[in-house]
């Protein structure tokens, strides 16, 4: 064959054959830097201080940093208009300067990347920031505006030789400390991912399409045993529960709220959505009586980054376990015996007599289901019942 080698045809065979055996410069760094991280309430002031002191403006890099789970330290990979890199660090969470050792894989394009990565790797947090990049030798300072978490100055002494005295290194970070006059109650322990992940309020930001894949746990029980009651109870007791809002067609109960308790379609909405492929599994739980769970109702509680509750009949929880696997967990609510549930429903007011009838003869043939599902949760004495809950989920979900 003519070119068999790939390489331009036109070099002679000793040129092509050394091309052919030369290594690419590698692209792997291992660097040690001290840095610190400090709160900034004026960006613009801090902007100001660094042209002051002749540092170079390196430009502003949006930045999408998506850090994998791995057993020590933290791996990230940026992408950036600016910044590609692969990047992995052990540091200790301190807050004054901070010595990290770092390998830095730089490339052209980190999204080439992610696909082996997400393949192997389940993603932890995504963290989305400008950055304002600034150099004064070999010290690199940002000026971060982070989605949700705010702003930040963060002043980075690289040693990229690594053959200089840390001593050194934290003297310098201590110098442009006091010269740009951050205060040390500014200062930050922990990294922008730490702080996402352990931040409790719904706006956590994490990009849209690729959800945290927090927990799904479904209670499932025939009509009466107690689910609604644990479930309210359990998210009383974590802020990182919420509640899936199922869609239904049957009729709203008086202290029933649109939005808040179900979502109430008529039968023509239910259906149309059915249609459209909305829902992630839907029912006729009772004749005529729809119920079913929106896909976007998930999407939209894992994207404030919360573990998922769910109150779901039994083939409802039987189609989340399947789409979900790992991912979730099923309980099984059980009453202490069939009469007690039929006496808690009749005494629970809510349905007529023929909707009471309907819901016991349900109730019968659920009962049976029970060994179908991960967990089992006895509901005889309501306190004890809140208690093994709350144990479940945290052993579940690692609250
Ligand atoms: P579900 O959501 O499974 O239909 P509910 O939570 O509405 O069930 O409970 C049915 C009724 O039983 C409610 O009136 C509730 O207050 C009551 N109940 C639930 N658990 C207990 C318990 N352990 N002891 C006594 N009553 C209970
Ligand atoms: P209720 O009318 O008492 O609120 O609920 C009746 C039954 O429907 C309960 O067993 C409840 O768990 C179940 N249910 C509620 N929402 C859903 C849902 O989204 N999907 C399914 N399959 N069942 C649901």
């Amino acid at each position: 064959m003519k070119h068999a080698t790939g390489l331009n045809p036109q070099l002679d065979n000793s040129t092509t054959r050394q091309l052919a055996t030369q290594k690419p410069a590698t692209r792997l760094m291992k660097i040690t830097n001290v840095e610190i991280k400090a709160h900034c309430k004026d960006p613009a002031g801090a902007e100001r201080m660094l042209l002051d002191l002749k540092a170079k403006f390196a430009g502003t890099d949006e930045q999408t940093d998506t850090y994998f789970k791995v057993k020590e330290g933290r791996l990230k990979l940026r992408e950036g208009n600016i910044e590609n890199s692969l990047i992995y660090y052990q540091r200790a969470n301190e807050a004054a300067s901070k010595r990290s050792d770092v390998l830095l894989y730089k490339t052209q394009d980190a999204a080439e990347l992610k696909p082996i990565l997400k393949q192997t790797l389940e993603i932890l947090v995504i963290v989305k920031k400008r950055r304002k990049i600034f150099f004064i030798d070999q010290v690199k300072f940002h000026i971060d505006e982070v989605d949700g978490l705010g702003a930040f100055l963060e002043i980075e002494v690289i040693d990229e030789a690594g053959n200089q005295d840390e001593a050194d290194l934290r003297k310098q970070c201590l110098h442009y400390q006091r010269l740009l006059s951050v205060n040390d109650s500014d200062l930050v322990r922990v990294s922008y991912s730490d702080m996402i992940l352990h931040k409790k309020t719904p706006e956590i930001i994490v990009d849209s399409t690729e959800l945290i894949k927090t927990k799904l746990i479904a209670l499932t029980a025939p009509s009466g045993a107690g689910k609604t009651t644990i479930a309210r109870h359990l998210l009383k007791t974590f802020d990182d529960l919420a509640f899936s809002i199922s869609a239904t067609t049957r009729e709203r109960r008086p202290h029933e709220e649109d939005g808040r308790d179900y979502y109430f379609l008529s039968k023509e909405e239910f259906e149309q959505k059915i249609a459209n492929d909305e829902f992630v599994e839907w029912e006729e739980v009772y004749a005529g009586q729809y119920y079913g769970t929106l896909k976007s109702e998930i999407e939209r509680i894992r994207k404030a980054g919360k573990h998922v509750i769910f109150d779901i009949d039994v083939q409802g929880a039987t189609s989340i376990k399947k789409v979900y696997g790992d991912e979730a967990m099923v309980v099984f609510i059980k009453p202490p015996s069939p009469e007690v549930l039929f006496e808690r429903l009749r005494n629970r007011k809510t349905e007529s007599v023929k909707s009471l009838e309907k819901r016991i003869a349900r109730a019968r043939r659920e009962l049976t289901y029970e060994d179908k599902f991960d967990r089992v949760l006895v509901n005889d004495i309501l306190e004890v019942a809140f208690q093994d809950g709350e144990a479940l989920i945290k052993e579940f979900t690692k609250i």
